[in-house]
């Protein structure tokens, strides 16, 4: 009888393990709901408590506490604040990682939102408003329901899931180093080995839509800052001295120059803009020094240097003109390769997002000027990275992109990001043995 019993039982679980991904999907339907609620919940609780890169203390704890509850195995620190947990499958197979951002923006909410961030802190000297505008708070609040779920269903996963929460995808601070790059150069790849890497970003798209271009999908960036040094003198008097505002104003024209007039992007779209100007302290003092700071957005290498070379020659000849002393530091803050999709795991995993989105899918075809440091990641491994439309449900007007002090999430967009994840953790090992 107990013969009989046992054979029974292992007849169950080789029918169980045999379509365990369909399986785990209706299961996933089932208690999506009840899911969700907790994922919108950690989300609204990461939103109010936004917190700047390489300083993601509260939103890590809440991250580690939550996976240890699940009994996973985590590793916190990484790369200042990072945390990572490991799932071990039950069955045979590859590790599959996943990967969230955590870092928030020195940017004053202005959504008018019941959970609208009320933080402010000093970032480069001066006083700002924190916020998700980038909607890393989501990204935060998916994986730890996907972490959830995954989880409570191991010993059917066919093989191991890498959680990764990234800090300071935004950028480190200055000489601090981060991100990505940070969490590899720390060995995470090498303790864990992920066959490939997986990430989703919020957008302004439509809702519940994903959009994923094949190949290479978004820019490389990098940042320049240019220094001016002139006399300083009084503002009645300039004569006294060497203007540098007025070289940074002649600067910031001659920049914009660069795309418009000095290169060729018929193949190959490039963006120069200026994000910060600094310099001066009264209205009748003129000043000693300036600065730009700004960054740049390239998809090929050669037109990158090409880009560096006009904008130090734009300094030097400004520098001549002017009398002012100019010097130029390109990615002083670090820089981001082009994030490039995998175009075979694409074709491979394409019909994961159909079916998980329930069509709502986009090839992309145009290559997006934003930046990701996931793309360190996808260095390494084969990876796809994909947009998930946060767009309230029917509006087909432009919203408030990422970075607006006015973006925001709709939570009901979400549940599509988390079925695509894990659709694409439960369906990878299957694909690969075909
Ligand atoms: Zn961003
Ligand atoms: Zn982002």
């Amino acid at each position: 009888m107990k013969k009989i019993i046992v054979s029974l039982g292992l007849l169950l679980m080789v029918l169980t393990f045999n379509g365990h991904a369909a399986n785990l999907k209706t299961d996933l339907d089932a208690e999506l709901d009840t899911l969700m609620e907790k994922v919108i919940e950690w989300r609204h609780d990461v939103h109010q408590h936004p917190e700047l890169g390489n300083r993601e203390f509260r939103t890590a704890k809440k991250i580690a506490d939550h996976l240890r509850s699940l009994n996973i195995k985590v590793e916190t620190g990484i790369a200042y604040t990072g945390v990572t947990g490991y799932i071990e499958g039950g069955l045979e197979g590859p590790t599959i990682a996943l990967r969230a951002d955590m870092d928030a923006l020195p940017v004053e909410e202005k959504t008018g939102l019941s959970y609208a961030s009320k933080v402010r802190t000093s970032y480069l000297g001066n006083d700002v408003g924190v916020m998700h505008a980038c909607g890393h708070d989501a990204h935060v609040a998916v994986l730890m329901g996907v972490a959830e779920f995954l989880a409570k269903n191991r010993r059917f996963l066919k093989g191991n899931v890498l959680l990764i929460f990234q800090p300071a995808e935004e950028g480190a601070p200055e000489g601090e180093g981060g991100g990505a790059k940070m969490m590899l150069a720390e060995g995470l790849f090498e303790r864990y080995s992920p066959e490939v890497v997986f990430g989703m970003h919020v957008a302004n798209i439509p809702h519940g839509y994903v959009f994923l271009k094949p190949g290479p999908a978004m820019a490389a960036s990098s940042a320049y800052r240019i220094k001016i040094k002139g006399v300083q003198s009084h503002g009645s008097r300039p004569w006294d001295g060497i203007d540098p505002i007025m070289a940074t104003a002649q600067l910031i024209s001659a920049l914009n120059t660069v795309v418009s007039r000095r290169i060729n992007i018929i193949n190959n779209p490039a963006v120069v803009s200026v994000g910060i100007v600094k310099a001066g302290t009264r209205n009748n003092i003129i000043p000693e020094d300036a600065e730009i700071i700004g960054t740049i957005r390239t998809f090929d290498p050669e037109l990158r240097a090409e880009i560096y070379d006009e904008i130090r020659q734009i300094a030097k000849g400004i520098a001549v003109g002017t009398g002012t002393k100019i010097t130029v530091e390109f990615d002083f803050s670090g820089f981001y390769p082009v994030t490039v999709n995998d175009p075979e795991l694409y074709q491979a995993m394409k019909a994961s997002l159909v079916e998980a989105t329930k069509g709502q899918f986009v090839e992309w075809k145009d290559p997006i000027t934003g930046a990701e440091d996931f793309s360190f990641f996808a260095q390494e491994v084969p990876g796809l990275y994909f947009s998930l439309g946060v767009n309230k449900k029917g509006v087909t007007e432009l919203q408030p992109g990422n970075h607006s002090p006015y973006f925001t999430v709709d939570d009901d967009a979400l549940d599509e990001g988390l079925k695509s994840l894990i659709y694409l953790t439960l369906d990878y090992p299957e694909i690969q043995k075909n």
